[in-house]
Parts: structure tokens; sequence; C-alpha cells
């Protein structure tokens, strides 16, 4: 009996379990999960800090799950290194499991810079986990200011989560627009202005120098007040228990990283986005997952690629919702197809007659086969892209085929 071993559990580690079972229904599994919670859905913590959600609800499988599974959950307990010669993973109450296949999912950590006067500054907190939204909800309340540094996804749905519950939120971003990652600046600006009409305080293009006190003395030298911190400045991947690495584990598209038996999968892993060709760090949930599930398959001895990563960002902030996918930004030889509304949002980018990303605000609806036409690196012929104009769905494949692709699209 094969045994297998999974060094985190979110998602990246729900596709590995998933995709071992696929085909190995007897081997064991034993996950390594630092948190002490089955896997989560971290999207959901801002409705969590928000009261929309309780926290049982925003497990990403039901309770059964692991024993459905057969998988052994070791909660609470760090992997603190791997011996890939030994084939043994060491954890942090001293003892050491063997395996035949190892998955590292271990996803990545905030980033937190040593601003000079840090060291000083009373409640600082991050977002990323279930304990950092409990811990900010219980401190802040309607008399607190917030200041949030950056304006990336994660400080977005932070701000999110803390709407109406704090005296002012403040969002501070060394860029010049919001979500720089994802957003285009046409989009990121309307995004803005948004949230600006909803009494959110931007401090864009302006970084802090360093902190006196609860003050944040910024670059320019404008000083903001504060009584809570968040730091959401990015992330790094959690992968310095292989051999004391610090950037993200290469893997190839069987998630195969170098070494003998080891795989790995989701925020921690760098590959190839289809869309442009380079490989990055792709931190979102669709690439965990199927990442995560190729993995377990080959490490049950199957034949699986993920070839057909992108990033991708399916999210509502404030009511406003909010797609983008691939490369979605005006560049040399991409064309891009304008098809917004009076109230919405739809841009198509296109590089040699295929779709290479999208943003959309509002009018979601069609973003599925969009999403699929990126995967599956469709050439649209002049026709086919006008039809496209005319109706984003019907008309490109006819009725059946686009019923089919939007049932099979992620
Ligand atoms: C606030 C927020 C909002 C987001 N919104 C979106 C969104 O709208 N759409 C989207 O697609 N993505 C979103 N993301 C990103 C998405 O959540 C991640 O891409 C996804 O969770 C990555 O999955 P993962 O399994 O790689 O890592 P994770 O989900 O981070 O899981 C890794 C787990 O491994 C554990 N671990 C780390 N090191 C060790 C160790 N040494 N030993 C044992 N355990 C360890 C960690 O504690 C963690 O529990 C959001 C993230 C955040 C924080």
């Amino acid at each position: 009996m094969k045994r297998y071993v999974i060094v985190g559990n979110g998602i990246a580690a729900t596709g590995c379990i998933e995709g071992i079972r696929s085909i190995d229904e007897k081997g064991e599994i034993t996950v390594i999960s630092k948190e002490p919670y089955p896997a989560y859905g971290r999207p959901l913590i801002s409705y969590f800090m928000e009261d929309k959600v309780k926290l049982e609800n925003i497990s990403y499988r039901n309770a059964e799950y692991y024993e459905e599974k057969n998988c052994k959950v070791l909660y609470g307990c760090e992997c603190t290194g791997i011996d890939t010669d030994a084939k043994t993973v060491k954890l942090n109450n001293g003892k050491a499991i063997n395996y035949d296949e190892l998955c590292i999912a271990s996803g990545s950590s905030p980033f937190i810079p040593a601003y000079p006067g840090i060291e000083g500054v009373r409640n600082v907190y991050t977002f990323t986990t279930i304990d950092d939204a409990k811990m900010l909800k219980e401190a802040v309340t309607n008399d607190k200011n917030v200041l949030i540094l950056g304006s990336g996804l994660i400080g977005l749905k932070c701000m999110e989560g803390l709407f109406n519950k704090a005296a002012s939120i403040t969002v501070s971003s060394r860029g010049n627009q919001v979500m720089s990652r994802i957003l285009d600046k046409v989009t990121a600006k309307d995004i803005q202005k948004y949230l600006e009409d909803k009494g959110i305080i931007f401090e864009l293009k302006d970084t802090v120098d360093h902190f006196d006190g609860n003050i944040a003395v910024m670059t320019s030298g404008h000083e903001i007040q504060f009584d809570i911190l968040v730091m959401s400045l990015g992330v790094k991947p959690n992968v310095s228990i292989l051999n004391g690495a610090e950037e993200a584990i290469k893997v190839d598209e069987s998630m195969r990283t170098e070494f003998k038996n080891v795989y790995a999968a989701g925020d921690c892993v760098q590959s190839e986005d289809i869309t442009d060709g380079k490989t990055k760090v792709m931190a979102i949930i669709p690439n965990a997952y199927m990442g995560g599930e190729c993995a377990g398959k080959n490490m049950a001895g199957g034949n699986a690629v993920f070839d057909n990563a992108m990033p991708m960002n399916s999210m509502s902030l404030l009511e406003k919702h909010i797609m983008t996918a691939g490369a979605n930004r005006e560049a040399d030889g991409v064309e891009v197809m304008d098809l917004s509304g009076k109230s919405s949002t739809k841009r198509l980018y296109i590089k040699d007659d295929v779709i290479i990303g999208y943003t959309i605000v509002d009018d979601v609806e069609s973003a599925g086969i969009y999403t699929k036409l990126i995967r599956d690196r469709a050439v649209l012929s002049r026709e086919q892209q006008e039809s496209l104009k005319k109706s984003p769905t019907i008309d490109i494949y006819g009725h059946d085929t686009v019923k089919t692709i939007l049932e099979s699209a992620v």
C-alpha cells in the first residue's frame, strides 16, 4: 500500500486527495495541517467578518469529507523540513513521517516589510486566515480608524469585511491604481470611484516611510493616524521546508518538482501562464485545485497533465461583481474588443485571433464561455469575432455546443 503525504490542508491539498482517490482507493493518505481547521475558502473570510456566513459554512467540503476519503489529518501540526533522500518529512512535534509520494501544498503567507518603527505600532493584523479574521472582527469597533496597507485583492476583501464596522477605512498603496495585478487602469478607476462613493478613503502613489506609534508617516510627508493596521502587501510562498527554498517551487506539467516522488501545487508553485507564456505564481483557487488534482493522480500512478494554468479572478466587492482572466491589458499585438454597456464593463483581449483575457464588471453571465475559449486557445475567425460582438455566446458555436461548453466551464 502506497504512503501518500500532503503538506498543507487547503485547496491544492483537497485537489490532491481527490486526484489520489480517483485512482487509488486504498493507499494511506496523511495530511499535515498547520491550521486547526478543515480546508476552507479563503475568499469567504471577509463574509465571516461581515457576519454574512458562519465559520462552519466556509469549509471547502462537508464535515465527513476526510473520513469518507479515508485520510488522516494531523491538525495543528507543522512540517519543519523534508529529507528528499530518506523520503521523510519532519514535524514540529519531533516526529518524522515516511512517504512514498509527497505533495507540497503549503500555500503562501503574508509578506510583512520591516518598516522603521513597526515595533512600536499597536494592533497590527494580516488577513489571510480564519484566525486573522476572528482577531480583526474582535478588534474593530465603530470608533476605530483602520489603515489597510495594500490595495490588492486581499486588502480590498479585508476592506469589504470591515465595511460599516469601523469609523473610517483608509486603503494605501504605492501604485497608482487599485488591484494593479488584476485590473486594467480604466476598470480600476471605476472601482475606486465606486468604493470612494461608499466612504472608503484611498491614499495611492504613496508609501509608508516609517511609523511613529500609530501614525504612518508617508514618503510624501503626509501622516495617517490609525487605531488598527492591516498589512496586505502581498504574499510569499511557504517553501523553506524544501531545502530552504525562497522562491516558489518550479513544477512541470505533471506538477512534479525536481525531486523524485515530490510534487507541488497551489500558491507555493510557479508555472506557465498559457495566456502570455510567462512562468509565474498564479495564486487562485482554480489553479490550486486543478494543480493539486493533477499531482494527486500522478502520485497514484496516473498520467495527468495540468497545462492550462492562467490567472483568473471572480470576486464581489460591496455588490460589484468583477471577473477577470488571462492577459487583460493592452499590449503589442493585442486587440481590445470593448463590449461595455452603459453600466457594465466587458472588455475582451484578443491576440492572433485567440481570446487571451477579459475584464468584466457586473455583466458576468457569459464569462464561462470566454474562460473556456481561452483555456481551449480557440482560434476565432473574423466572422466569429463579429458575431461575438452581437451575441456573446450563442452565435459563435451554436446552441448545443455552447450548452456543453458552459456545463464544462470552470
Ligand atoms: C482574503 C483572500 C481572498 C481571496 N480571494 C480569492 C478569490 O476571490 N478567488 C480566488 O481564486 N482566489 C482567492 N484567494 C486566493 C486563494 O485563496 C488561494 O489561491 C488558495 O487558497 C490557494 O490554495 P493552496 O491550497 O495553495 O494554499 P492555502 O489555501 O493557503 O493552504 C495552504 C495550507 O498549508 C498550511 N501550511 C503552510 N505551511 C505548512 C507546513 N509547513 N506544515 C503544515 N501546513 C502548512 C497553511 O497553514 C495553509 O492552511 C484569496 C485569498 C485570500 C487570503
